[in-house]
């Protein structure tokens, strides 16, 4: 751990779940200890926040898988960060792969998207992380770094940016970084932190790593120098396993 604050854990709930599945993991969410020294924080999709939020325990923050690059209005489909801060979402997840990738985002898009987000009020958890052919390529962190420009073209106050490392050849796919894979563009991360931003923001930024993390690997992966917490996709579904992951910290 190096970023001020506490040790960070999402749990990414992707586009899965029941009203009575989300029922039964939050019950066991409400039932597990958490150390003091770690922040939880669970993205639902949207359609459940409403209930997560009026079931859940204060002790974990609800943050939303998206939001609209700006004010809401006539756009069909989409929700406002405005309207998030409304239902009680604390935080935002921008840039996931499955975003870019899948759906298309681009970096400016997610750029926009993450400013109006900080300009709301919500933190962002703004996501990075190379291709299987990017990083055999030996492009991560220009790929990585380019990323993470267009986050900074577009934000000017980082305060309340958690970053995550997400290499996209580990998520979902049970292929974890290495402590060491990971280690390496983290402090990669923070280094361009440094010279781009400041480096009173490269040592207070938490910088977080997702793809694969699951009860057996957690602990070895916590005790790398940057890695400053978590985002968990498969893993974060199963309530006693998230709230293990959660504790890797200590
Ligand atoms: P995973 O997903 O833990 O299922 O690999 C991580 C993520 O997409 O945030």
């Amino acid at each position: 751990m190096t970023g001020t604050g506490k040790f960070f854990v999402g749990g990414n709930w992707k586009c899965n779940g029941t009203t009575e599945s989300i029922k039964k993991l939050v019950g066991e969410l409400n039932d597990g200890k958490f150390e003091e020294s770690v922040e939880v924080v669970v993205a639902p999709p949207f359609l459940y926040i409403g209930q997560v939020i009026g079931s859940l325990t204060d002790r974990i923050a609800v943050s939303a898988q998206n939001s609209w690059v700006g004010k809401g209005g006539a756009f069909t489909g989409e929700i406002s960060a405005d309207q998030l801060v409304d239902a009680g979402v604390k935080w935002v997840i921008q840039g996931h792969s499955e975003r870019r990738h899948v759906i298309g985002e681009s970096n400016e898009t997610i750029g926009k998207k993450s400013a109006y987000a900080l300009s709301k009020g919500l933190g962002v958890i703004a996501c990075v992380g190379e291709k299987l052919e990017e990083r055999e390529s030996n492009r991560t962190t220009d790929v990585v770094f380019e990323q993470l420009q267009a986050y900074a073209d577009a934000i000017s106050d980082w305060s309340n940016v958690v970053i995550a490392y997400e290499p996209v050849w580990a998520i979902g796919t049970g292929k974890v970084a290495s402590p060491e894979q990971a280690q390496e563009v983290h402090a990669a991360i923070r280094s361009w932190l440094g010279d781009k931003i400041s480096p009173d923001l490269a040592s207070a930024t938490r910088i977080i790593y997702g793809g694969s993390v699951n009860g057996a690997n957690c602990a070895e992966l916590a005790k790398k120098e940057d890695i400053d917490g978590f985002l968990v996709g498969g893993a974060s579904l199963k309530g006693p396993e998230f709230v293990t992951i959660c504790n890797a910290v200590i």
